[in-house]
């Protein structure tokens, strides 16, 4: 079957990006089907391609409603008529939703986004059952797994609402590179017989570097920022205050800058991501609650004012930073008394809590301060090993271009042991 053309017709790309080619045929073919690609890999055309070319429509669950709001914006800029692609939501009014359900009877609707709540709203599956639905994918799939770093309880029902609407194949997709997310997502999800398509977590077009956070990481930030006026960039904070403290210092140094964090009411949240995508300004200064599906490809650079909890969340973070191939600068400040900060965060939790916590806590450290080949670090966390000689993008981390020398680096490995004997006693 001829896909170039269809690729080419609908999204105006000559080539398919990595699997995307096995899986677009796995999903015409009618087979359940698990995606595993990195952060801008390309998951949503795995859905979207095979369901501009089948019969009926296909049912798209997805945990946000700017994630799917956003891609509806991109679908109904291909097509004279943007009907070919809705959401289904409790913002919709009667007229509004009169209007998706009489689409999906005419068969324009191609692509039908509904968020997990909305899903189990009686109204709204009764209505499915009675149309033609070519096959429901699931993005962001990991929310289903308590083991993920998003679980979203609505998702474990899924899988009896899609048995409930019709037999048709399933398509789940992810980001998360860890087994036993994976596992249970086939599992919740009732597809274990899934064809499943892992792409490398490789990003070789990103950029690693760790910098010693001293006093001076705001003045640090400043200039690397100033470097890169009119470039789109991120900036983590662990806390909403030091959000808000960070993108004053920018905006009074003359950077566009807004702040981004779950203690802003929703409406200037809204306000600033759309002022994000639209580069009204350059930079957002956010804490974690800022990123999941949003898709800007030309994000230039991701700064950790502070390190993660975990290398996956600094995986995710960093994974938003040049989805488009091109360059991607992923800088992270690291001391440790804010390791001990975090673990100190953790004190009031279970203690099983508090071990993963920890364990992944030391994982984060030991990539810190590591002197090894960093992608090479990375890539061994998600159980892919690396070739850090020939390798794409071998080159492209700190350590790599400047080897650090044996006296600091032999620093570092007692600064390491000393660290895993405090741990221990
Ligand atoms: P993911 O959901 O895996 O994070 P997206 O579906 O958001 O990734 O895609 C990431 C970026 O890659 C988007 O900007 C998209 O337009 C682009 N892209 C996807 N497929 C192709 C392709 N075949 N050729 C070129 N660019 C592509
Ligand atoms: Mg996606």
């Amino acid at each position: 079957m001829d896909l170039h053309s269809p690729l080419k017709k609908f999204f105006g790309f000559n080539q398919f990006k990595g699997l995307q080619e096995d899986v677009v045929k796995s999903v015409i073919d009618n087979h359940n089907t698990f995606v595993i690609m990195p952060t801008g890999g390309g998951k949503s055309l795995c859905y979207q391609l095979p369901a501009l070319m089948k019969e009926g429509t296909a049912i798209v669950i997805s945990p946000l409603i700017a994630l799917m709001k956003n891609q509806v914006d991109a679908i109904r800029g291909i097509s004279e008529n943007r009907g070919i692609a809705h959401v289904l939501n409790s913002s919709l009014n009667k007229t509004e939703v009169a209007q998706v359900k009489s689409d999906i009877e005419e068969g324009i609707t191609k692509l039908l986004y509904v968020a997990p709540e909305s899903l189990i709203k009686e109204e709204y599956v009764t209505f499915l059952q009675s149309q033609k639905i070519s096959f429901v994918a699931i993005d962001e799939a990991h929310c289903i797994s308590e083991w993920g770093h998003d679980f979203r309880p609505e998702y474990r029902n899924l899988r009896h609402i899609i048995k409930k609407i019709d037999n048709v194949p399933v398509i789940g997709l992810t980001a998360t590179a860890t087994e036993k997310v994976q596992e249970d997502i086939l599992k919740t999800l009732g597809i274990t017989d899934a064809n499943t398509f892992k792409a490398s977590f490789n990003r070789a077009n990103l950029f690693y570097e760790v910098r010693p956070k001293t006093k001076d990481v705001e003045k640090d930030i400043i200039r690397f920022v100033k470097q890169r006026i009119g470039k789109s960039g991120i900036i983590y904070c662990l806390s909403r205050k030091k959000v808000e403290e960070i993108a004053q210092i920018l905006q009074v140094n003359g950077i566009k800058a807004v702040p981004y964090h779950a203690g802003l009411d929703a409406k200037t949240r809204v306000k600033h991501q759309d002022m994000f995508l639209m580069e009204d300004c350059d930079v957002v200064v956010a804490t974690i609650a800022f990123g999941m599906g949003i898709d800007k490809p030309d994000v230039r650079y991701v700064i950790h004012h502070d390190i993660p909890k975990s290398l996956e969340s600094y995986y995710q973070e960093t994974g938003r930073a040049g989805r488009d191939d091109g360059e991607g600068y992923c800088l992270a400040f690291y001391a440790y008394k804010d390791i001990e900060k975090l673990e100190k965060f953790m004190a009031s939790k279970p203690v099983a809590e508090q071990e993963i916590g920890h364990a992944l806590l030391q994982e984060v450290v030991g990539y810190a301060e590591t002197s090894m080949n960093r992608r090479k670090y990375l890539l061994h966390y998600f159980g892919e090993e690396f070739d850090e000689v020939n390798g794409e993008g071998a080159d492209m981390d700190d350590n790599s271009r400047n080897p650090k020398s044996q006296h600091e680096a032999k620093d570092n490995v007692v600064k390491l042991l000393s660290i895993v004997r405090d741990t221990k006693e």
